[in-house]
């Protein structure tokens, strides 16, 4: 067992409860020097008692459970203590612990024990973090499977394969001159086109798991008073933009998470691009185009009761380059700009105001950022699985086509199919290194 480590388990500030957590070496012993209770602490028991400090000054009243090693979250002795949630009572408890030897856990570090000590794999240990900072009931729903382990049986499947593939070869070497099965030439690229079509399965799910994960960035752009900021609040159904008659008021860019059909959606609400005098104006401005460059999907809005103008052809020609959808807002008054303007970009009409043509316009940004695409795996991988997938099917695909080619020595084959099978074996977490573990638990909350 390692070290022993404490955290606070909930959100800082008051709370009906506020939970420390401790794991590792000798927890017990050092809860049980400052938890008073009547009884002796068994394991999964929920002990009520008084936590006092080492003067005897009673600090609160709570409740203690007991998880013993290897039945615990980390796979250690484990202590969760209940106490009211108030910061200054949870920090005298953590300074206590840290006296009696303690020290304060890591981001993510009860998660990344319970990996190292093989209560979770690195696919579901991710997933956790994915889970607690989910946006919508997709995502939810998305990291709960993984967290079960969907990911990791399947990536274990294709692994197997190709382990399975390699003892052949392997017996090849050592076997050649004994008559004992193997494979024929078809039979081996045969394998290989499995694995490498269900890595593709895997592939395909990468553009909704990053959306998922990190959420869509949709910038809304056009002149003043097009109506860009009642669009952002009709899709937001919220008011949290100001929404004005005078120009300008929207001056920076306002971020708000939006959710379109299980996509968290991070709406963009940028100022007018134009030119500005007023240098706060022209901040914002800057700030903006930054903004569009980052952007999933671009809204291009103008007000189709008006005809069009030189500033709002200006600012198309800033944008008409990028994967645009035009939205002519304001449909309700009248419907006067001719469609040849925006030729070769998708045109919705729409009201903000009356909340005319919205849905079909939450089904074209669905569309564009690729996030109907995928159905049926319900499994979404991150971009770590997804380079990691893309190594595995690049080694494949390399060993297939000198296998297809030319006579390879079964010793060098080995080595692809090994290698591939490495890839993969790094999404669950069989091999990994310190590097690859820091930067997936350093996203962690403490505590977790
Ligand atoms: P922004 O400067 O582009 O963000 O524009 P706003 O969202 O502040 O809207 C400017 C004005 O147009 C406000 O008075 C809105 O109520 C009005 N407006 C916005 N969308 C519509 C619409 O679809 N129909 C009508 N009739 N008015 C709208």
């Amino acid at each position: 067992m390692r070290e022993p480590i404490v955290a606070i388990g909930t959100p800082f500030g008051e709370s009906a409860i506020g939970v420390v957590r401790l794991t590792g070496k000798g927890v017990l012993e050092i809860a049980k020097k400052f938890f008073r209770t009547n009884s002796d602490i068994k394991p999964r028991y929920a002990h009520y008692g008084t936590l006092t400090d080492e003067e005897g000054e009673v600090l609160d009243e709570g409740v203690l459970i007991y998880y013993k090693a290897p039945r615990s979250y980390t796979g250690e002795d484990m202590i969760e203590l209940s106490l009211h949630g108030n910061p200054l009572i949870l920090q005298r408890a953590i300074e206590l612990f840290l006296r009696a030897g303690c020290r304060l856990a890591e981001p993510g570090e009860f998660t990344k024990r319970a990996f190292l000590n093989g209560k979770l794999d690195l696919a579901q240990a991710e997933a956790v973090a994915e889970l607690i900072s989910a946006k919508t009931e997709l995502a939810r729903r998305a990291s709960m499977r993984q967290l079960k382990g969907e990911l990791s049986k399947y990536v274990n499947s294709l692994r197997e394969s190709l382990l399975e593939l390699s003892a052949f070869i392997e017996a090849d070497i050592e076997f050649s001159e004994e008559d004992i099965p193997t494979l024929t030439r078809d039979q081996v690229i045969e394998m290989v086109n499995r694995v490498i079509e269900g890595i593709d399965q895997l592939l395909r799910t990468a553009k909704v798991g990053k959306l998922l994960r990190e959420g869509m960035k949709l910038a809304i752009v056009g002149k003043p008073n097009v109506g860009k900021s009642s669009l952002f609040n009709a899709l937001l159904k919220e008011d949290r933009a100001i929404v004005t008659d005078i120009e300008g008021t929207t001056r920076d860019y306002i971020e708000e998470t939006l959710n379109l059909r299980g996509v968290p959606v991070r709406l963009i609400d940028t100022a007018g691009i134009r030119r500005a005098h007023d240098p706060v104006e022209r901040i914002g401005i800057e700030r903006s185009l930054k903004k569009i460059e980052e952007a999933d999907v671009v809204l291009f809005v103008v007000d189709a009761s008006q005809p069009i103008g030189e500033e709002d052809l200006k600012l198309y020609e800033q944008i008409k380059d990028r994967d645009l959808i035009v939205v002519f807002n304001k449909t309700d008054l009248g419907d006067v700009v001719p469609l040849e303007i925006f030729e070769g970009h998708s045109i919705i009409k729409v009201s903000a105001l009356k909340g005319y043509g919205l849905k079909n316009l939450e089904e074209k940004i669905l569309k564009k950022a690729g996030a109907l695409a995928q159905e049926g795996l319900n499994i979404y991988v991150s971009v770590r699985h997804e380079e990691l997938l893309k190594k595995a099917k690049d080694t494949l695909e390399r060993f297939r086509e000198t296998y297809e080619k030319e006579y390879i020595s079964p010793e060098i084959a080995m080595l692809d199919v090994r290698e591939a099978s490495d890839y993969l074996g790094e999404i669950v977490g069989y091999i990994t290194t310190e590097d690859v573990l820091g930067s997936i638990f350093s996203r962690f909350c403490i505590g977790k």
